[in-house]
């Protein structure tokens, strides 16, 4: 049976996002698609400046607009988020759809006790008695793993430590029982230890809550580690999506496997695909990536980005190769295929 949009949680189609600089437009998310599906983790995972984080962002519509401007459509339960008014789009932020950051010390008001910024959380979105929000945020706390969670209720942000206030993070997000996580390199400032256990929380919560996961990261390890789909992008596009055994498995992209030769001992122990990503304000004609491809042809740097062809079960590239007249052979990597995903951590690409 074929799924519609209306039966995802979150289908986002053909989204753009541009800023106006005074360099001009930057495109930053170009004709990007994808969807979430309640229980799943989607995984976008690419480069510094490839896009994945405004894409994110632009489904709330937390960017500023101006300088931004957010195109195309992005139905959540079928309703298309960026039809809606602010307040509409309020209801939604922190209820149905919640943000986590990268940096929680940033997202932190460090006047106030952690106890005292949840039960804000809690009474802004109902109407509550503080005590009954105490009672639920000391709940919170201790759901996400605050050991003495009644006693760390009164502690400041400072009191806790990197991996404790993701986990409070976590909690605040919790808070109007979302049924969409968006999770932005939660786990890149954490060591490793801490890292695996904000991911094995995240799991457990997943499983508890029904939770629909959308998590950016340029870390395979964990792309490898939590992601049921996969969602490439590069340059304000999406260059591969499929679900994560393809995607490690059968890599048809060539900026995927250039991505997983960055993995160690994967051939790039170097670090880094060669190279850098377009001027956004300036993008080239043709397949974004043709720049730093090694198989580039003519055809690669004329027209648009080539249209999405399904290289397997709802897996697709956006490749010339994959098209009529193409040797597709040319572009496969027998060295990354079936070896299956690396796994792990330590799978991060070099300039991020
Ligand atoms: S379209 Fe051309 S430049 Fe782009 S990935 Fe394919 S071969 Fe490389």
């Amino acid at each position: 049976m074929t799924r519609t949009d209306q039966d995802h949680l979150l289908s986002v189609e053909n989204l753009r996002t541009t800023f106006d600089t005074d360099a001009g437009t930057l495109v930053a998310v170009d004709d990007v698609s994808f969807t979430v599906d309640e229980g799943e983790t989607v995984c976008i995972v690419g480069e510094s400046g490839s896009g994945k984080t405004v894409a994110t962002e632009s489904i709330t519509r937390i960017v500023d607009e101006p300088p931004g401007r957010v195109e195309g459509t992005v139905r959540f339960r079928g309703q298309d988020l960026l039809e809606m008014t602010e307040s509409e789009l309020r209801d939604v932020r922190g209820n149905d759809i919640a943000h986590i950051f990268q940096n929680p010390q940033e997202a932190m008001n460090h006047c106030y006790t952690v106890g005292w910024q949840i039960v804000e959380a809690i009474t802004v979105h109902e109407d509550v008695p503080r005590e009954e929000a105490k009672a639920r945020a000391i709940d919170l706390l201790d759901r996400v793993g605050i050991a003495n969670a009644s006693a760390r209720f009164d502690d400041y942000p400072h009191e806790f430590s990197g991996g404790q206030k993701q986990r409070v993070m976590i909690a605040m997000a919790l808070v109007g029982n979302p049924d969409l996580l968006i999770a932005d390199e939660p786990t890149t400032a954490l060591d490793v230890t801490v890292q695996a256990q904000i991911l094995d929380l995240l799991a457990e919560l997943q499983e508890e809550y029904g939770l629909g996961i959308l998590f950016v990261t340029h870390d395979l390890g964990v792309v490898a580690e939590i992601a049921d789909r996969v969602v490439v992008m590069y340059a304000g596009k999406v260059m591969e999506r499929g679900n994560v055994m393809d995607i490690f498995d059968q890599p048809a992209h060539p900026y995927t496997q250039a991505l997983l030769r960055c993995l160690p001992g994967k051939g790039n122990d170097a670090g880094g695909i060669p190279g850098s990503l377009p001027d956004p304000t300036d993008p080239p004609e043709g397949c974004r990536f043709a720049s730093r491809c090694e198989h580039a042809v003519e055809a690669c740097r004329t027209g648009t980005q080539p249209e999405d062809a399904e290289v397997g079960p709802d897996h697709y590239a956006s490749c010339v190769y994959y098209h009529r007249g193409y040797d597709s052979s040319v572009v496969r990597d027998e060295s990354l295929e079936n070896d299956a995903s690396s796994g792990g951590h330590g799978g991060e690409l070099a300039d991020d």
